[in-house]
């Protein structure tokens, strides 16, 4: 992606250490919190993230003369660019983990920050049946960028998030109804004072829905920035139906925006990683949690793996969202210390 805020860096031959007191798979918000906690306490530490920049699910984008920062910014020792291909077991401990490309790197704790299905499935392989059995993916999401003429009072966007539940959510999520539901719109830029003097007559926003996951099944395996005329086809027809909500919910909108760019399910699985694109990882609905009287489906899902040495962090270890990711890369780190 051109022009990308990058946080992170590129490691260089050499630059990797052959051992460290803790690795981190993954640079998203549960990742970051697990090394900062590890790190502050004395531990020397590495995350190692697959994309090109660190932050995950949030990360900050720009476009020539846009900018859209949907989180945080990390700082510190975070190698991007690097993806971890498996955590290696020493007997039944944790010991490291493998790069991509082969490096081989040790520690006696492992957090991954990747999510359970990563983890378990790929990175590990355990072969638990039972395990992977249980681990049902959570909703894919679209995300169209938005830019606006105009500083961000003109079109009137308002500095809390909108969060649009109208028409059968039942329905969507039975499959039965609607492509798109849960509607969120978020513009930052309303949120910051700085914002209008370093970006005079321009606003940023972003609008996110959940989609079926089916309609992006046909052009599976299909590469970023290479996609099948149809699935271009397909992006024009969501990103018309949320302008359409924009411009209904933020009337004064209308005629502003300027440029507009559209994330799928596959974009979302291409950079951040989870597989089917899922917003909040595996699903945080109610069979997932036990409700008094029967087990949830995801009650083994802990910080604390059952392997010795490793730790699970991030939004698939207690909840969905930006403060359940944090939360669990405070509890992984609190655990490896223990
Ligand atoms: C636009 C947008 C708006 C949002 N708004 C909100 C909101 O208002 N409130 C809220 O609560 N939540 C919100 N969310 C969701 C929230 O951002 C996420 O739930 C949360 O950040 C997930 O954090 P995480 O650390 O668990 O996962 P991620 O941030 O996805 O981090 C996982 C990281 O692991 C990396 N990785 C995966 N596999 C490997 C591998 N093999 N090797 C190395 N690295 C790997 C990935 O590249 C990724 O960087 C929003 C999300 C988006 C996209």
């Amino acid at each position: 992606m051109t022009g990308s805020v990058l946080v992170g860096r590129a490691p260089s031959p050499g630059d990797i250490s052959t051992g460290y007191d803790a690795v981190v798979v993954g640079s998203g918000a549960g990742g970051l919190t697990a090394a900062v906690c590890l790190a502050r306490q004395g531990r020397r530490v590495a995350v190692f993230e697959q994309h090109f920049t660190a932050g995950g699910y949030t990360h900050a984008y720009r476009r020539p003369g846009w900018e859209w920062d949907v989180g945080i910014h990390a700082g510190g020792e975070v190698f991007v660019r690097t993806p971890v291909a498996r955590i290696e077991l020493d007997g039944a401990r944790a010991s490291g983990v493998v790069l991509a490309d082969g490096t081989q790197v040790r520690a006696p704790v492992v957090v991954s920050a990747a999510g359970a299905q990563n983890t378990f499935g790929t990175l590990l392989d355990d072969g638990d049946g039972e395990r992977s059995a249980v681990m049902r993916r959570g909703f894919p999401f679209v995300l169209l960028f938005l830019g606006l003429d105009g500083d961000p009072v003109e079109p009137g966007l308002p500095r809390h998030n909108l969060m649009v539940t109208d028409g059968d959510c039942d329905a969507f999520f039975d499959g039965t109804g609607v492509r798109t539901s849960g509607l969120f719109l978020s513009f930052s830029c309303a949120k910051d004072p700085t914002w209008t003097a370093q970006h005079p007559g321009r606003s940023t926003g972003e609008i996110l829905a959940y989609v079926q996951p089916e309609l992006f099944e046909p052009f599976q395996g299909s590469r970023w920035r290479r996609r099948d005329p149809a699935y271009l086809a397909l992006t024009a027809e969501l990103t018309a139906e949320l302008l359409d909500q924009l411009h209904r919910h933020l009337p004064r909108t209308r005629g502003r925006v300027a440029y507009h760019e559209l994330g799928t399910p596959l974009t979302a699985e291409h950079f951040a990683g989870w597989p089917g694109g899922s917003l909040y990882g595996l699903a945080k609905d109610v069979a997932a949690f036990r409700d008094g009287r029967r087990p949830g489906t995801a009650d083994w899902l802990r910080p604390r793996t059952g392997i010795d040495g490793l730790y699970l962090a991030g939004q698939d270890c207690l909840a969905g969202g930006f403060l359940g990711a944090v939360t669990g890369g405070l509890l992984a780190a609190h655990e490896a210390l223990d």
